[in-house]
């Protein structure tokens, strides 16, 4: 079936609120097996809102709409709607109590305008709101459908799940099973070159997402029930898997920070990272990970040289002649912090984030990332023109956590050169 989905509300046609409920109901729509051709968003004014009610129920089987009922003269959803799949409403008591009951608990006074919430489809039927004072409803006719919910997402998710869900699985013949495969090391076009043919099929369906620092492959299955379509997208992944290999780091909605904490605890193993440019960013990505205490030891923020050579032993030498921005410095960074903390593995990061302070030979985006693990210190060169500093800073911290990943899991370091530790 087709559906479509109808924000109203003045505030999102200005820009001061984010459409977060379309983004939801899509997602919980694709997840359902229906194809979602269009969204729109429209103002609270009845002439225009009725023009869109008419479009989308001529050409969308199922519309969801969000917003616009509450008790404000501006609230205008539910009258209009209800008018376009000919409802008359009609005032229910029983919800008039529920109201009056809200209002009491919440010791807010009630104003006469809350009596036009109590107003429910005559012909449909009416959907609870457990979260606020505005029930919903549902509209129908001729096998057309309307379903009316509130614009706060806290009540909108809620009547989502428990109302409005329900109703639509047993309209719905079909399930959609997605699963999203996260790889990094292999950029967008090349990736593209390689597994062109996967990316034909229509069903199952893969297409590729472009992220900073990593392409996202999206697989989607349709088949009759959850179980054939897993199975569905399952063979198609294993395909990808085939040509990816280890350059898919994980499943699913979690960055590579969630991957290299699980890694480094199941395999006992402990980090500490030395950084520069980044500024704490990988330090920061590995702490937000719930359990990340059992793995992580320390992040140093070593900005300046004298706390590179302070806290982590690098070389005055070094930074002399070869500069901070340097492998050399890189590989010491990573050694000393490794070192200080007594970790399994050490990062360290120096470069030049940018905008200011590129030269000729040590141009803006040049970053040197270093890995050490037993004898030896992996080294990598980035070097990402034209990007600006916050892509500089995520791409390189992008990198060493793939560095520490791979370290952990013993897999080839892809682009870096291995120095030999002395003693
Ligand atoms: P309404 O139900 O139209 O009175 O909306 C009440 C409040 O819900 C708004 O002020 C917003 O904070 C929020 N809201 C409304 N529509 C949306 C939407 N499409 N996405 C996210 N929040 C929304
Ligand atoms: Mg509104």
């Amino acid at each position: 079936m087709n559906a479509e989905i109808i924000a109203v509300g003045t505030e999102l046609l200005l820009g001061d609120i984010l459409n977060t409920n379309a983004q939801y109901l899509a997602r919980q729509l694709a997840a359902l097996g229906f194809t979602v051709h269009f969204q729109c968003v429209v103002g609270d004014n009845p002439q225009r809102l009725a023009q869109v009610a008419h479009t989308a129920r001529e050409r969308s089987e199922v519309v969801l709409y969000s917003g616009g009922l509450g008790p404000t003269a501006d609230d205008l959803t539910k009258e209009t709607v209800a008018a376009e799949y000919g409802d008359p409403l009609r005032f229910d008591e029983a919800e008039y109590k529920k109201i009056e009951r809200f209002f009491r608990d919440c010791h807010r006074p009630m104003s006469e305008n809350n009596r036009k919430q109590a107003m429910v489809p005559a012909n449909g039927r009416t959907l609870a709101n457990e979260n606020g004072t505005a029930p919903g409803a549902m509209f129908v006719q001729n096998g057309r459908y309307a379903f009316l919910m509130p614009g706060p997402p806290k009540e909108l998710i809620p009547m989502f799940e428990k109302e409005v869900r329900p109703l639509l699985q047993t309209m719905q013949q079909c399930v959609l099973h997605s699963r999203m495969l996260r790889v990094y090391g292999i950029g967008e076009s090349q990736l593209e070159g390689m597994v062109a043919e996967l990316l034909e099929g229509e069903n199952p369906t893969a297409a590729l997402y472009a992220k900073t620092a990593e392409v996202v492959v999206r697989i989607t299955a349709r088949a009759a029930d959850e179980q054939a379509a897993q199975a569905m997208c399952g063979k198609l992944a294993d395909r990808f898997y085939a040509i990816l290999g280890d350059h898919i780091y994980a499943e699913g909605e979690q960055g590579m920070e969630y991957t290299v904490v699980r890694t480094f605890i199941d395999a006992g193993m402990t980090l500490a990272t030395a950084e520069s440019c980044t500024g704490g960013l990988v330090s920061e990505r590995i702490t937000s990970v719930p359990g990340s205490s059992e793995m992580f030891e320390c992040g140093v923020c070593s900005y300046s040289n004298n706390i590179k050579q302070l806290l982590l032993e690098v070389d005055s030498g070094t930074l002399r002649q070869k500069g901070a921005v340097s492998p050399e410095v890189a590989l010491q960074m990573a050694d000393g912090v490794r070192r200080r903390a007594g970790a399994t593995v050490g990062v360290g990061i120096t470069g030049i984030a940018g905008p200011g302070g590129g030269t000729e030979e040590k141009p803006v985006g040049l970053v040197y990332i270093a890995a050490a693990m037993g004898d030896t210190v992996w080294v990598h060169r980035m070097l990402m023109a034209h990007r600006t500093r916050d892509v500089v800073r995520l791409a390189a911290s992008q990198k060493a956590l793939d560095m520490a990943r791979r370290l952990a899991l013993g897999l080839p370091m892809h682009g870096c050169t291995a120095h030999r530790l002395r003693g």
